[in-house]
């Protein structure tokens, strides 16, 4: 690492420290690392424990982990010698399949409901049943400068670093590395010699093997060294009538052109003349839709088709 960048890191680490002071002073319950086992979350393990004893790794299972990666989450907390508690979808009202068999729909975009049903109510209710109602400080992992999307999400905490959590009523989401940039969290996993899952390295991501945000090019990478994996999925795909990926791509075609070359169809999913929106990012093609969200009219996303998902009761 070279001088400047070894300066910059030290004002990002000198600030996320005094963040984590700040709620630690707040509070006598433990502070809740969200912990993922990926990079970012790796780096916040690592600044939380500088500050204080009193704190909590909280890893939120969805059941769409790749195989052996709860137990690296277990392995690894275990050998650190910090504490663990694990949520999990069955602490709420059960798994993706179930919830996509009551909506008839899979998340997407803008309802995001997986990670409201499978990880944030599970946990709250975890929360509640080991430590009683009341106010919890959850230090996220999350990065501005990880992408478009999170940089419109998070402005409006960019100066103060915390909100009030809107699922969790009275409680706090923190956000100590926020400014952090790619190159701030790779030279301190460095600095540290801290480990990162090696599933990253393979796909691109760790955690949920699934998600609405991914690109197909992820799944193409999983498929193909893993080209089972998904076949839950393009069984509800064919169920559904709907495709998974994105809104718009089937993860069956994707299948298909990967372990059976043969090459994926131009599907019409919309109506007649229409397809989905899509811009450059990064000097790839990607659905508008992934960058900016749905814009729904009449039910309706007007870019991409898709049905808007009502608030479920
Ligand atoms: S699939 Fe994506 S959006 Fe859903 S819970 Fe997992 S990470 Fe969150």
């Amino acid at each position: 690492m070279g001088e400047i960048d070894r300066l910059f890191l030290r004002v990002r680490v000198e600030q996320s420290l005094g963040i984590i002071e700040d709620v630690a002073a707040k509070t006598d319950r433990p502070l809740i690392v969200q912990f993922s086992g990926g990079r970012d979350s790796m780096v916040l393990l690592e600044l939380t424990r500088t500050v204080t004893s009193n704190f909590v790794c909280a890893y939120m299972a969805t059941g769409l982990e790749f195989a052996g990666f709860v137990k690296y989450i277990k392995d690894f907390c275990a050998g650190a010698g910090v504490p663990l508690i694990i949520s999990n979808p069955t602490m709420h009202k059960g798994n993706l399949f179930k919830r996509v068999e009551q909506f008839r729909t899979w998340p997407g975009l803008v309802a995001t409901w997986c990670c409201r049903d499978l990880k944030l109510r599970p946990e709250k209710k975890l929360l509640q049943k080991l430590y009683g109602k009341g106010t919890f400080y959850k230090l996220e992992g999350v990065r501005m400068y990880e992408s478009q999307r999170r940089r419109s999400l998070y402005k409006d905490v960019a100066e103060t670093f915390i909100r009030e959590d809107g699922e969790h009523k009275k409680s706090f989401d923190v956000f100590p590395i926020l400014l952090w940039s790619d190159y701030d969290v790779i030279n301190f996993l460095q600095e540290k010699g801290l480990p990162t899952s090696r599933l990253y390295d393979d796909y691109g991501v760790s955690g949920c093997s699934w998600c609405p945000f991914y690109e197909p090019a992820i799944y193409k990478r999983v498929l193909e060294k893993l080209p089972n994996h998904y076949d839950r999925f393009i069984e509800w795909e064919e169920k559904l009538g709907q495709p998974s990926v994105n809104g718009f791509v089937y993860l069956g075609d994707i299948k298909r052109e990967v372990v059976d070359g043969i090459p994926m169809p131009v599907r019409d999913e919309g109506k007649p003349g229409r397809s989905p929106c899509q811009m450059m990012l990064n000097g790839e093609l990607v659905p508008t839709c992934s960058v900016y969200g749905h814009l729904y009219i009449d039910g309706t996303c007007f870019r991409c088709d898709i049905l808007e998902i009502k608030e479920p009761l």
